[in-house]
C-alpha cells in the first residue's frame, strides 16, 4: 500500500483526489491538509503515520512552499497546481540521511490533454503558424493556464520557432478546455481537448502516485514522461 496525503484536500480538485485515492486498492489516504479543514501540511508530514507521497492541488502562492517542505521531509510530491515558478525546485535537495524525494509536476493529468499537447507539437513542425485558446471556469486563479504554457513550450521546442500566442477565456459553465489552431496556405487545423469532469484527471494522478518513487531524475515536468 502507498500512503498518500492530499494538500488542498478541501478544494475542487483535492476532494476528487481524496475520493480517487480512497477508491484505489493499492493506496491508503493518511492525511488531508487544507486551511479550510484546519490542518497544515507540516502537521501531516510530521504525523505518526507520515505519507510516502503528497499530492498538491492548492494555489500558485503555496504550491512551491509545500513542495519544498515535502522534499525536506523526504516525501515524494506530485504537483497539479499551476501558475507558480518551478525554478527553486530544480535545485531542491533532500537532506542527507533521508530517502530521496522526487517531484513530478504535471500541468494536466488528463490523458486526452497530454495527447492534444503531443499532437500539437507534431503539427507545429509542419504548419506555418499557430495560436492557442484556453478556456476555463471563472474560479481559476492563473492565466494563461499551465497547460497552455506547457503546450507553447513543447510546440516551440518541436518546431524550432517562437512560442505561439495564448488567449485565455474565463467564464462560468466552463471546466477546462483548450484549442490549438494551426494555419498554413489555404488550410487550418484545429486540435481541441475538452475536460467535462474533474474525474478525467484521476487516472493520471494515480499513475503519478504509483510511479513517482521510480523516477531516476527530479523534478520531472509533464505526465508524458510516465506515459510514453
Ligand atoms: P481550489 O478549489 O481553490 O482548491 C485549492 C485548495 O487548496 C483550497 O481549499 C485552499 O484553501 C487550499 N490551500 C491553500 N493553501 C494551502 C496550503 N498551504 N496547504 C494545503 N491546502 C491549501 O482550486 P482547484 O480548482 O481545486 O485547483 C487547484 C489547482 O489545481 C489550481 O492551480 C488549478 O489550476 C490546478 N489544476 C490542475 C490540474 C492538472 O491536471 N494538473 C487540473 C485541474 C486544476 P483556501 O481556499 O482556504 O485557501
Amino acid at each position: 500500500m502507498i500512503d498518500v496525503a492530499v494538500a488542498g484536500a478541501a478544494g475542487r480538485m483535492g476532494e476528487t483526489v481524496c475520493a480517487a485515492v480512497e477508491g484505489a486498492p493499492d493506496m491508503s489516504l493518511v492525511g488531508r491538509a487544507d486551511p479550510r479543514l484546519g490542518v497544515a501540511l507540516a502537521d501531516v508530514l510530521a504525523a505518526a503515520q507520515p505519507p510516502e507521497v503528497v499530492v498538491d492541488f492548492t494555489q500558485p502562492d503555496t504550491a512551491l512552499q509545500n513542495a519544498l517542505a515535502c522534499v525536506q521531509a523526504g516525501v515524494h510530491v506530485v504537483i497539479g497546481t499551476t501558475g507558480f515558478d518551478v525554478e527553486p525546485l530544480l535545485a531542491a535537495r533532500t537532506p542527507e540521511g533521508l530517502p530521496r524525494a522526487n517531484v513530478l509536476i504535471a500541468p494536466n493529468f488528463a490523458i486526452g490533454a497530454v495527447l492534444m499537447m503531443r499532437f500539437a507539437a507534431e503539427a507545429a513542425r509542419h504548419m506555418a503558424r499557430a495560436e492557442i485558446v484556453e478556456l476555463h471556469h471563472d474560479g481559476k486563479l492563473d492565466a494563461p493556464s499551465g497547460t497552455a504554457k506547457h503546450t507553447a513550450r513543447l510546440m516551440a521546442a518541436a518546431s524550432g520557432g517562437p512560442e505561439p500566442p495564448i488567449h485565455s477565456v474565463r467564464l462560468p459553465g466552463l471546466v477546462a478546455h483548450q484549442e490549438v489552431l494551426l494555419g498554413d496556405v489555404g488550410q487550418t487545423l484545429s486540435i481541441r481537448h475538452d475536460t467535462t469532469g474533474r474525474e478525467s484527471f484521476m487516472p493520471g494522478v494515480l499513475l503519478a502516485v504509483r510511479h513517482i518513487g521510480e523516477l531516476q531524475e527530479s523534478p520531472v515536468i509533464g505526465l508524458e514522461r510516465l506515459l510514453f
